[in-house]
Order: C-alpha cells, then structure tokens, then sequence
C-alpha cells in the first residue's frame, strides 16, 4: 500500500503540556537488536519516538539511527544518561526543539545514490515558472524547459547507466522508479507502438505547478535519444491539469531534437 512520506528533516509535531521535542541522532553497533535496546530505554521513561530513520555513517561496523521523540522534559537529562550507558551506544547527539516547526540540528546535506540533493517545494515552483515565463514569454519559457529537460534526460541516461547497468529501454522503468522515488510522480507506466514509446505518468509535479509539460516532456526525450542512440521528441497528449486521468506522451523518432 502506497502512501506519501512527511520530510524527516523539516517536520512539524505536536507538544503537549509538560514536554518538549528531542532531536536524538545515536550512533550504534550495526547489529540487530540495537535500535531495539535504545527504543527500550526511552520506552522506560514513557519517551514516545514519533518519527524516525535510520542510515549509514562513516565508521565502519556504525550506523545512526535518528529520531524526534517526545519527552517529558524532567525527564530528559536521566534518559539520555541511560542511553549514553548502553554498550551499542557509540555517540549520542540530542537537541531540545521548543519552535513549532522542527528543523533539523544534526543533518546538513541530504545524499542520493551518493551524490547531494536538494529539494524544492511544488510552491517555490510556480514562482520559478512564473519568473521564468516574465522574463522570457510564455513560449520562450517552454522552449527553455524543453530543452534544459532534453539534456537533464541524457545526463540522466548516463548517470543511470552507471547505477544498474545498460539496459536498453528497460531502463524507462528505473527512470519511472526514479522519478517517483523523488516525489516527481506517483506513478507511471510506457509500452512501445512500434519505432513510438507512449509514457504515461501519474500526479506529475509538473503539471500541478505549471498546467503542462515541458522540463519533464524533454527529459523524456532526452532520456530515449540517449537509449535508442538517434533523436527523438516528446508530445503531451493527454494531461491531468487538463483533466485526463494521468499524463500521457508520446515519446517518437524525429529527424533533429531542435
Ligand atoms: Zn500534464
């Protein structure tokens, strides 16, 4: 069952009377059991671990495991003493949040198959849009995010290559994964209508923030240009801010992309 997933390191929780708000990053023995002893003992001083993730560290055999937790805050200073007194316990790092909105202390870059990424709320995209389309005309401001998309999607082609392997047009399903591992979609499918590859994408950011495809219309076809190794270009034939179902593109060999 699919369902969507709040940003760990911006969030918002709610404080009741008497408690406070621990950013908790422990750095553990990577061993089974260990986030169990720890959720133990804050489980003992009625501590209530409201979200949580756990991932790599740097040091070989340690992995952290972060959460922010609810508290009560007399009882902050002995919890955290009996934490620091486990033996999977390598490093523990705690922040008292008292603001409404919870940002996180401990993090200061966010990684993606080993390079940095940054997000942007869909909100501050109307605003580059709408920027974009001032400075440049509407029309000009599509043709721009055709073609900086066409070159996001061979970049992308060959960055996916070295992750999994040259798989030919199977790689449009790590494309699709990708994209909605990224928030980019909920969801999509492609089929191929001989030389055609039709696309369909569902909940496409896109076109919530700017009511049509251009960016992720080239990425498409830049991302079959560099699979099929000749030009290819993308049509938007159906769309969700349209009121179709889902977005659908019709991804078709051409003579020259531009
Ligand atoms: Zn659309």
């Amino acid at each position: 069952m699919t369902h969507s997933l709040p940003l760990f390191t911006i969030t918002s929780i709610h404080k009741p009377e008497g408690y406070v708000i621990l950013e908790l990053s422990l750095l553990l023995k990577d061993v089974p059991g260990a986030i169990y002893s720890a959720s133990n003992v804050i489980k003992s001083y009625n501590g209530d671990i409201k979200w949580g993730v756990t991932h790599e560290s740097d040091k070989p055999g340690l992995a952290w495991w972060c959460a922010f937790l609810l508290v009560k805050e007399d009882l902050v200073d002995v919890m955290i003493d009996s934490l620091r007194k486990l033996d999977v316990v390598s490093e523990l790092n705690y922040t008292i949040h008292k603001d409404k909105i919870i940002i996180t202390k401990h993090h200061d870059s966010i990684i993606c198959l080993g390079g940095r990424a940054i997000l942007f709320r869909t909100e501050w995209l109307k605003h580059i849009h709408a920027a974009v389309g001032k400075t440049w005309g509407k029309e000009g401001a599509k043709a721009l995010a055709y073609v900086v998309g066409v070159d996001i999607g061979k970049a992308a082609h060959e960055s996916h290559v070295g992750f999994v392997g040259d798989l030919k047009e199977e790689l449009l399903n790590f494309l699709l994964d990708m994209m909605k591992g990224c928030g980019w979609i909920s969801g999509g499918s492609w089929e191929k209508d001989g030389d055609k590859y039709i696309i369909r994408l569902n909940d496409l950011f896109e076109c919530e923030v700017a009511g049509e495809s251009h960016l992720v219309r080239g990425e498409l076809a830049g991302y079959v240009t560099a699979i099929r190794g000749r030009d290819y270009k993308a049509t938007e034939v159906k769309c969700r801010a349209r009121g179709d179902e889902h977005c659908e593109f019709i991804v078709e060999p051409v003579e020259r992309v531009l």
